[in-house]
């Protein structure tokens, strides 16, 4: 199951445990490029592969979409062990819970999975915490979960092969590299979901050290992969027939190409160009490292897609600079006015954060004020969530609870006037969507935009569409989320 957790999801379209799963492992450098794609929790076995028929898992995520990711990878991973994937932790060997610490809530659900399937260790299964809280918590896990045998950080993914063979032989495995790892992730197998959409992470860990995120110390230091390697990846997902590609950092503008040959802005011009793709994505943004040259090549490349997701986290500067965000409300501002500024209507979003630690009411109505000015399409908003080993603990966290979600109420309620107001541009428009599935239940099928907004549409009578095809259609009606139309 695959799941992205916030307080506020800005989308109404399907999350990506409603849509129709499926695998395809794709070899980095392969004879004939391969293409296996099949519903996700086939019996199957790849050849080449023995004794697979008793090696089961099931893979939970928890997060972010380099989370979903990286359960790709770890998928893909442990197919070629021979493993076989499985949709329930009753049919599992091994049970495995990609995690997420950015918030305090997100943490404790693995902990409560973890206590929930305990039981089953009688039955020899056995149980693996990846991600985020296996980094933070390390070994400590052991001590709260003595049924958990392998903990890994994201930054010990490349280990997992041996890991492996080590809980398979009854013994404990942990993979936890610091922040001194240079290594990037990269694998030839990767398991994707999603047989069009094709995630790629450019760069992994963070540098900036916000007052509040966890993310540096779970992640690791910044380190980007060649550009080289980047578009020989997007070469062969073209190959595969994806036609979208989505460009994957914590902060993944403030790519650096090992060899020095690209800029990010050059590596987004060149993966617009690659044969056969249709559409490139990219996030999350950092406003400190955002150059007036990505919204030149959005400009200039068609394929770039008509969307930054830009993430503020506060109107005041005052409060911007308490969370060491290393940009001012001015500056963030010049960055919106170059967005608009841009001959292509983008549609910007971005996330929020309320009631961390001295946000006075006049910062918050600053905060408010800030989305009157940019007109965001649509926010990703939170309540300001205490974190581990952050710099944020050691300030006074002296907001309740309550005052902090009347803050996220008031500002939802803030945003979705706006969404509401900047939905409406689009009445009459005819607008290219992805199909990305159909509501059977309403007899419509569901689009996404380059914008990124969710357009559900019908058909004439008796017609059926390919999901991952696309398809232009005229928007009828708009709503706070999403908007409705017919195809033309
Ligand atoms: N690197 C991106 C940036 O700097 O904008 C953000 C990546 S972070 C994984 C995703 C979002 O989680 C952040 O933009 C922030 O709004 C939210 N977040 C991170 N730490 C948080 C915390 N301690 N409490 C509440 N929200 C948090
Ligand atoms: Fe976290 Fe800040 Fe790094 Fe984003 S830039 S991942 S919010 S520390």
């Amino acid at each position: 199951m695959l799941r992205r957790s916030s307080e506020h999801q800005p989308s109404s379209g399907p999350t990506l445990s409603q849509r129709r799963c499926w695998i395809v492992l794709t070899h980095a450098n392969p004879p004939q490029p391969p293409r296996i794609s099949f519903p996700l929790y086939p019996c199957f076995i790849l050849m080449g592969m023995s004794g697979t028929a008793d090696k089961t898992f099931y893979l939970e995520t928890f997060g972010c979409q380099m989370n979903v990711h990286d359960s790709e990878k770890v998928i893909g991973t442990l197919l070629q062990q021979g493993y076989r994937q499985v949709p329930t932790v009753e049919e599992a060997g091994l049970i495995l819970y990609n995690t997420c610490s950015i918030r305090d809530k997100a943490e404790q659900k693995v902990f409560h999975r973890l206590a929930d399937y305990k039981k089953l260790q009688a039955q020899g299964k056995k149980f693996g915490v990846l991600g985020c809280v296996a980094q933070q918590e390390g070994e400590k896990i052991f001590e709260r979960a003595p049924h958990v045998s392998m903990v890994c950080g994201s930054a010990s993914y490349r280990n997992l092969p041996e890991m492996l063979v080590q809980i398979e032989a009854g013994k404990r495995s942990t993979g936890l590299d610091d922040r001194a790892t240079d290594h990037c992730f990269e694998t030839e197998y990767t398991a994707r979901t999603n047989p069009h959409r094709g995630y790629i992470t450019i760069i992994e860990g963070c540098d900036k050290f916000c007052a509040y995120c966890v993310v540096p110390f779970t992640r690791g230091k910044e380190r980007s992969r060649t550009s080289s390697s980047v578009l020989a990846e997007a070469r062969q997902l073209a190959d595969l027939g994806y036609t979208e590609i989505q460009l994957l950092g914590q902060n993944v503008n403030s790519y650096r190409d090992p060899n020095g040959k690209k800029t990010f802005a050059e590596l987004l011009a060149a993966m617009g160009e690659v044969a056969g793709i249709r559409r490139v994505r990219f996030t999350t943004s950092h406003p400190r490292d955002f150059g007036r040259d990505i919204v030149h090549v959005i400009d200039s490349v068609p394929t770039l897609c008509d969307h930054v997701h830009l993430p503020v986290q506060s109107g005041s500067t005052r409060v911007l600079d308490a969370m060491q965000r290393l940009y001012t409300r001015y500056e963030y501002l010049e960055r919106i006015a170059w967005i608009h500024a841009a001959q292509r209507d983008l549609s910007i979003t971005t996330d929020l954060i309320v009631g961390f630690p001295g946000e006075t009411e006049r910062d918050f109505e600053q905060t408010l004020s800030l989305l009157d000015e940019v007109g965001y399409d649509s926010a990703f908003t939170f309540k300001y969530s205490p974190r581990p080993n952050t710099p944020a603990l050691r300030l006074d966290d002296a907001i309740p609870d309550s005052e902090k979600a009347r803050r996220l109420a008031v500002l939802n309620e803030k945003q979705k006037q706006i969404s509401t107001r900047r939905n409406k541009r689009h009445l009459g428009q005819t607008i290219t969507v992805m199909v990305e599935g159909k509501n059977a239940a309403r007899g419509q099928w569901i689009g996404r935009t380059s914008q990124i907004k969710v357009l559900n549409f019908a058909v004439p009578e008796g017609m059926e569409l390919k999901t991952g095809s696309y398809v232009d259609v005229r928007v009828t009606a708009s709503f706070p989320n999403s908007l409705a139309g017919e195809m033309v």
